[in-house]
């Protein structure tokens, strides 16, 4: 029939005439994304710890960065981490394996620019960090020194009045006496019982009980020897 093919054009016409706009706004209105869509890479320097496998498997190279040996920790540092995004086909293997979590895509994909190498993204090392690192590190050497010195005080309180300091941890006259001994003996259980005694009180007499237990063991052994020598003569 004649004009057939006409009211089927108009037809579809009409009804998406009434239908609502679906067009997207861009960049006027942005688009709504996927949870999952994978626009650009972000990367948190201070989560990183250096350890490649981002760049071990990327397959087109696109990242790299510099360390250097921590004088102080002896560890890695990060000095700067490079992505260069020209040559990236967003695979997200880099982000799948990086343990930290600190490389990852955002929703940016208004990606373009002018030049090549603005695509090329370069982190540098936060000066913020180093300062928080120093003053962690000097605090950390601040409570040794502290630690060492209440050591070496509580070491000297054993030497001059043992009995009175070890009465602290054990309860039995006759184990302070053998362990006062004990400590007079050999420096290394002084020094021993003394650090314990700074860091975990607790620790310290289950130490100490154990050390007296030993001693007592090999007293009874001693006697028992020296009688069975005098039987036998
Ligand atoms: S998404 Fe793929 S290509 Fe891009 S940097 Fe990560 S591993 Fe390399
Ligand atoms: S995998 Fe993660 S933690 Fe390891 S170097 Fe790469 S970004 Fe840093």
């Amino acid at each position: 029939m004649n004009g057939q093919g006409l009211i089927k054009g108009l037809g579809i016409t009409f009804k998406h005439f009434f239908q609502k706009e679906i067009t997207e706004q861009y960049p006027d209105v942005m688009p709504q994304l996927a949870p999952r869509f994978r626009g650009c890479l972000q990367f948190e320097f201070e989560k990183c710890i250096a350890c490649g496998i981002c760049v071990n498997s990327c397959p087109n190279n696109v990242l790299s960065f510099e360390t250097e040996k921590d004088e102080n920790s002896k560890k890695k540092k990060l000095l700067s981490y490079t992505i260069d995004f020209q040559h990236c086909m967003f695979c997200n293997l880099c982000a799948e394996g990086c343990p930290k979590q600190c490389i990852y895509f955002d929703h940016n994909f208004e990606l373009s620019s002018f030049k090549r190498e603005d695509i090329k993204m370069v982190y540098l090392r936060p000066a913020e960090m180093d300062m928080r690192e120093e003053e962690s590190t000097n605090g950390q050497e601040q409570q040794e020194s502290k630690e060492q010195k209440q050591i070496d005080a509580m070491q000297k309180a054993l030497q001059k009045n043992p009995g009175k300091v070890l009465s602290k941890i054990l309860e039995q006259e006759e184990d302070i006496i053998i362990l006062s001994e004990l400590m007079q003996s050999d420096e290394k259980t002084a020094g021993k019982i003394a650090e314990l005694m700074v860091k975990d009180k607790e620790k310290a007499a289950k130490v100490a009980a154990g050390f007296v237990n030993k001693a007592k063991k090999n007293r009874a052994k001693t006697e028992t020897a020296g009688e069975g020598g005098d039987a036998n003569d």
